[in-house]
């Protein structure tokens, strides 16, 4: 495999350069370095002796949220971010709490949050740590104390925005994004000033209404030049989505950042843009200018979204030996299944082909660079698509090793059956996507659902992305995984829901060494050096988009997520840990009708399913509510559901949304569900995404 990598190292360097010193051995910001490779130089642990690694030390966290981040190591000392935005600054040779800041997110906007109130990182510069907050702020902290420095509010108020993702820092800016595109906001990224915290620039990347006031952004004239002509009806009712929640990548060389737009809102594109148009700039990578955040060029990989195939995926930059010339390209598994490489001075496809199973696409037209749609995609009757809402890869970080070539995706392959919502009524603030929601509940049935699960995997992949194809891949026994790191040391780490953490072979996959963690893994591991000392070190703590979804059969309640650290030779143990056992199921012995059931099965899953659970089978960190003391009580359960009594909690009052009747309706519901789960013996509890 013939190869030309270094030109990303060579470009990080000069980024780090501009935005303060990143010493050898650090990990210096969220990829690693700026081409976001997630790779390291590193050596001293290697193939030949990772089987020695052994843990050097832990941190407990305060919660058994999710954990996304990747922390941020500078000069011995280590930055991360955890849920609730909290940030924590740590002695990276053992662990040792110097600082921590809690933004105090109110819980209330756990409600905004789709997929739990994870953070995935922070980014360091000139002295200072900068943090984006669950309720959409963007936060300067002073490197040495955790003292906040400035505040800037990135959101309007009233609106069901979120902030999950990483900020960058580019040549003095700060540059942060949203989340939102399933509940109807219009998504956009904003440039700060490190220094001070005022607005540089902003790129809407959806258009607003025409015949609006103009928004005075960045954006303005590729909106209405290239944009607008692609929307059709009154989407900017529903926001319309387009949220960049996640990857955003600068590129030094070029003196651009990428950023991966998301979903379009609602789903259905029928609803949104009455069927018709691109709906640019929706699951597309766009290239802006980083100094003005102008418009370079954009690469749709979804023409009119209607799937969630959000196209936030972690970007990696290169330079690649394509045709016999060095190409500077930018690369992204997509979730919509297809690999891309794109040329980063133009936009222009490279080459693309999918990396896992797929239905919906015949490959991708090389002259036009449009997917080859099979039959009608654009569900007018239910549709089981491959890859479904969850992707074939989502933001869990991809490795890119110059060493083998290789780029590392942690894959999935999970269907799902696109059916159009004939009860659709927008609802401000809450979901609003327009997709039948029964098409989430599992089936009771339990060997239907085993078939089900048997479809769901979770696969790690190598991937050749000159000739795009697979070289290995290591099949996971559940499907959601873990981020990726790979290193010079000829190794690939990553871990797995189920709390397993392993290291592979870069160049052949074979296994080589494997921790136990207490919790599920799902952030990518990072790698760094601190006086001669090569650790590794991953966040445990089991949530996101699966916060609902249990890792394996429920036993007990989730531990807490931890920092952990690994070193040759490391001896260090965890801490002892009493399980706390799930309380059994707790039906009311209310009677109920067959009509009451069906409501409450209905006001459930457009309501509760997404953070309880479809089909009323909860994980093992929000509450099973099958399980619930509130279940069999009455008043209670209205007290907290209508009443929001547990607020703080992030569980907020439904009384916009739900009547006392389909409260009942409900609760009545998951009686019923609670009664099955009495009736499963526990060995087959297990519950589903
Ligand atoms: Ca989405």
């Amino acid at each position: 495999m013939k190869l030309l990598a270094c030109a990303g190292l060579l470009a990080a360097a000069v980024a780090t350069a501009a935005t303060g010193a990143v010493s050898q051995g650090d990990w210096g910001q969220y990829g690693g370095d700026s081409a976001e490779q997630h790779f390291s130089p590193l050596t001293a642990v290697n193939a030949a002796n990772v089987v020695g690694l052994g843990l050097a030390w832990s941190f407990e966290l305060d919660t058994n949220r999710g954990q996304e981040s990747i922390p941020v190591v500078r000069d011995g000392v280590m930055y991360v971010s955890t849920a609730w935005s909290k940030v924590f600054a740590l002695d990276a040779r053992d662990g040792r709490s110097l600082w921590s800041f809690d933004p105090k997110v109110p819980g209330a906007r756990a409600f905004n949050a789709c997929c739990d109130v994870v953070n995935r990182g922070v980014a360091v510069a000139d002295g200072r740590v900068f943090v984006g907050t669950v309720d959409g702020r963007l936060i300067a902290l002073d490197a040495k104390t955790g003292r906040p420095v400035w505040t800037t509010r990135t959101v309007p108020d009233g609106r069901p925005y979120s902030i999950t993702g990483a900020p960058r820092v580019f040549d003095h800016k700060v540059i942060i994004g949203n989340a939102g595109g399933e509940y109807g906001v219009r998504g956009y990224v904003t440039a700060y000033d490190a220094a001070s915290g005022r607005q540089v620039w902003r790129f809407y990347t959806i258009p607003g209404n025409p015949v609006g006031p103009k928004d005075g952004a960045a954006s303005d004239a590729a909106l209405a030049r290239i944009a607008t002509p692609t929307w059709y009806g009154h989407w900017y009712d529903y926001g319309g989505g387009g949220t960049v929640w996640d990857a955003i990548v600068v590129d030094a060389d070029l003196g651009q950042i990428y950023i991966g737009v998301g979903n379009g809102t609602p789903w259905d594109r029928r609803v949104r843009s009455l069927g018709q148009g691109d709906n640019l700039f929706l699951a597309s990578i766009v290239a802006l200018d980083a100094t003005t955040g102008a418009y370079r060029w954009h690469y749709q990989e979804s023409p009119g979204e209607s799937w969630d195939y959000d196209a936030t995926q972690p970007m990696m930059l290169s330079s690649l030996q394509i045709n016999g010339a060095v190409t500077p390209v930018v690369m992204q598994a997509s979730k919509n299944g297809f690999f891309y490489v794109l040329d980063r001075r133009s936009g222009k496809l490279v080459s693309a082909n999918n990396f896992i199973k797929e239905n919906w696409a015949d490959g991708i037209d090389m002259s036009t660079g449009r997917p080859r749609t099979r039959g009608d995609i654009f569900y007018d009757k239910s549709n089981f698509m491959m890859p479904g809402a969850i992707g074939g890869h989502s933001w869990q970080p991809t490795s890119f090793s110059p060493a083998t070539g290789l780029v590392y995706i942690p894959a999935q392959e999970i269907p799902f059956v696109y059916a159009p919502d004939a009860h659709f009524a927008f609802r401000p603030g809450a979901w609003n996507i327009a997709v039948d929601p029964s098409a989430f509940i599992p089936p009771s049935d339990a060997a239907a659902r085993k078939a089900m699960m048997a479809m769901a995997k979770g696969t790690l992949i190598a991937w050749d992305p000159i000739a795009q194809r697979e070289m290995w891949r290591v099949t996971h026994d559940g499907f959601w995984n873990a981020g990726v790191l790979s290193t010079a040391g000829n190794l690939v780490f990553q871990g797995q829901g189920s709390g397993r953490f392993e290291a592979y072979r870069a160049d052949s996959g074979a296994f080589l060494w494997g921790f136990d963690a207490p919790s599920g893994i799902i952030a990518a591991p990072i790698t760094y050096a601190v006086n001669g000392v090569q650790y590794i070190a991953v966040l445990s703590g089991w949530g996101g988009i699966a916060v609902n979804a249990s890792k394996g059969p429920q036993q007990q309640v989730a531990p807490p997520g931890r920092v952990l650290a690994f070193k040759l030779a490391g001896s260090a143990k965890l801490p002892p840990q009493t399980p706390i056992p799930l309380k059994p199921p707790n039906p009311s012995a209310d009677p109920s009708t067959a009509a009451q059931l069906a409501a409450g099965r209905d006001a459930y899953s457009r309501n509760c399913g997404v953070c309880h659970g479809f089909g009323g089978i909860g994980g093992d960190i929000l509450p099973d509510l099958r399980r619930a003391s509130a279940l069999s009580d009455r008043v209670l359960w209205h007290a907290i559901v209508l009443g929001g009594v547990l607020e703080s909690n992030g569980m907020v009052s439904f009384r916009k949304y739900l009547s006392a009747e389909d409260a009942e309706a409900i609760r009545a519901y998951i009686s019923a569900q609670a009664r099955l789960l009495e009736a499963t013996p526990p060995a087959t509890s297990s519950a589903l995404p």
